[in-house]
């Protein structure tokens, strides 16, 4: 069983088994011709259930014929240009290289003597992506292991910096397009039912700032206290951008602290046209960003950012076996002193990679292509009388419904759009998102994928409305 274990004697059996795993993954990319098989739960789970754990292959080839099977074969491939599902990216093949080589070395990024040149790597990233959003001298931050972990610890700042300690009385501004994982947070810090205000936005799904100084007034005169503003820099339904400047004074007139939700607008960090966009961002206390959204990383690759290092101190908790206190005073860099996880990923080391082989502008360029493909969808929707679409967008996302002609049944075109999403998924030819806006089903596409092209997002539209018109016809033949 020695064999197994990664180690001088087995460098050769490893280089062998990985280009071996590297080669059958190569076949599928260079194979694949729909985003997805379409097979159900209830097909796969017996394929699954049937591997007996407890009888080893033994050798990495038959477990990579077996992997075909359960995994490789249905997987839902996100380099496809048909996929337009979720915020999920292709990769660049930097990050990946990055990816392996972090699993094989695994360092673990808590301290310096698990990980030393990792730590300081880590920290280049932070201070590079500090500097892009213009936190000033004293940031800092951690890389974390998605925009939920970041959201979280930004609020866990907040309210340590708050000035209560009375959790009942605290409030969390946040628009009510913003992501979940502020409520998640608030549950998990401990603050009431009622702590998060979901402020309304305009048409184009951007907080209104009109209603945000009312809310904030009004936490005042109630004797309440506003531990944290949120402003989202690329609502994940809509990519819309809360107005930041606007925000930011609000926020320093009340006193509270600004976190910036960039999980998904980050891109918008390295983009060579497109970085006024995020203008404002500047002010915040602290940054969500997920470069396993817009910066084409593989999951996962996040971080927080602050605009006080020394905040980051509410996280810090010593151990006699980690990190005694004396590696603060001997200066030893100990990443665990700033982040909520011990044990963690080098995840920093594909973002490494990427920016050494490609650099910013590089990745940068490739969210632009996306934001351009988004515009060009709004013009195809918008001229599409089968549809009807909400906003144009900001970032590259596209959200939108079929609306036949005919039909006045609200609950009738829902169930429309539903059908024709769940359809389309079922034949693997593409891969859409919903959502609902005002109650009412809609469809969404999150274009992350340079490749897809406007003729896939036309097809894709056609398919819908197949999809769409078959169920209709169905279903009015049946009321008739
Ligand atoms: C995706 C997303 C998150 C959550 O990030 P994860 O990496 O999925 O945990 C938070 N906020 C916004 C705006 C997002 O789009």
């Amino acid at each position: 069983m020695r064999s197994h274990l990664l180690n001088d004697v087995t460098a050769e059996s490893y280089r062998r088994s990985v280009t071996e795993g590297v080669e059958r993954v190569a076949m599928r990319l260079a194979t694949t011709r729909r985003p997805f098989t379409g097979v159900t739960p209830d097909e796969l789970a017996p394929v699954i259930s049937a591997v007996d754990l407890d009888q080893p292959l033994g050798n990495a080839s038959a477990a990579l014929d077996e992997l075909e099977r359960v995994y490789l074969r249905d997987a839902v491939y996100f380099h496809h240009p048909r996929y337009l599902g979720h915020l999920n990216c292709p990769v660049v093949i930097p990050a990946v290289l990055g990816e392996a080589v972090l699993s094989a070395v695994n360092s673990s990024l808590d301290t310096w003597d698990q990980s030393a040149g990792g730590t300081l790597i880590e920290r280049r990233l932070i201070d590079w992506t500090a500097q892009r959003i213009g936190l000033g001298p004293a940031a800092d931050g951690v890389f974390t292991s998605g925009g939920t972990q970041s959201n979280l610890q930004a609020l866990l700042l907040a309210r340590q910096e708050a000035k209560t300690s009375d959790l009942a009385k605290l409030r969390i501004f946040s628009s009510e397009c913003s992501h979940f994982s502020v409520q998640k947070s608030a549950t998990l810090l401990g603050l009431g039912p009622d702590a998060v205000v979901a402020v309304p936005v305009d048409r184009n799904k951007r907080m209104q700032t009109v209603a945000l100084a009312a809310e904030l007034e009004r936490c005042a005169q109630q004797g309440l206290v506003p531990m944290a503003v949120v402003a989202t820099a690329g609502t994940t339904d809509f990519g819309s951008i809360d107005p930041l400047p606007e925000i930011a004074e609000l926020a320093e007139q009340y006193g509270t602290w600004m976190h910036v939700d960039a999980a998904y607008g980050c891109g918008l960090l390295a983009s060579p046209t497109r970085r006024h966009l995020l203008d404002g961002i500047e002010h915040a206390d602290s940054v969500t960003v997920d470069y396993h959204k817009s910066f084409f990383q593989p999951v996962s690759s996040s971080a927080v950012l602050v605009r006080d290092g020394a905040t980051l101190g509410h996280a810090t908790y010593h151990a006699d076996y980690l990190n005694p206190l004396r590696t603060i005073e001997e200066r030893i860099p100990n990443q665990v002193d700033k982040s909520l996880q011990t044990t963690r990923r080098f995840d920093a080391l594909k973002l490494w990679m990427t920016l050494r082989v490609m650099g910013a502008d590089g990745v940068g360029q490739l969210f632009d292509e996306v934001c351009d493909l988004a515009a060009d969808g709004w013009e195809l929707l918008a001229a599409d009388p089968r549809y009807d679409v909400v906003v144009a967008p900001q970032l590259s996302t596209l959200v939108y419904r079929y609306i036949p002609e005919a039909i006045t049944s609200p609950t009738l075109i829902d169930r429309a759009n539903l059908y024709a999403r769940k359809a389309l998924f079922a034949s693997g030819e593409a891969v859409v998102a919903g959502t609902k806006v005002g109650g009412r089903q809609y469809l969404k596409f999150t274009l992350l994928n340079p490749e897809t092209t406007t003729d896939d997002i036309a097809a894709v539209l056609d398919l819908i409305a197949g999809h769409a018109e078959q169920y209709l016809g169905e279903n009015l033949v049946h009321a008739s």
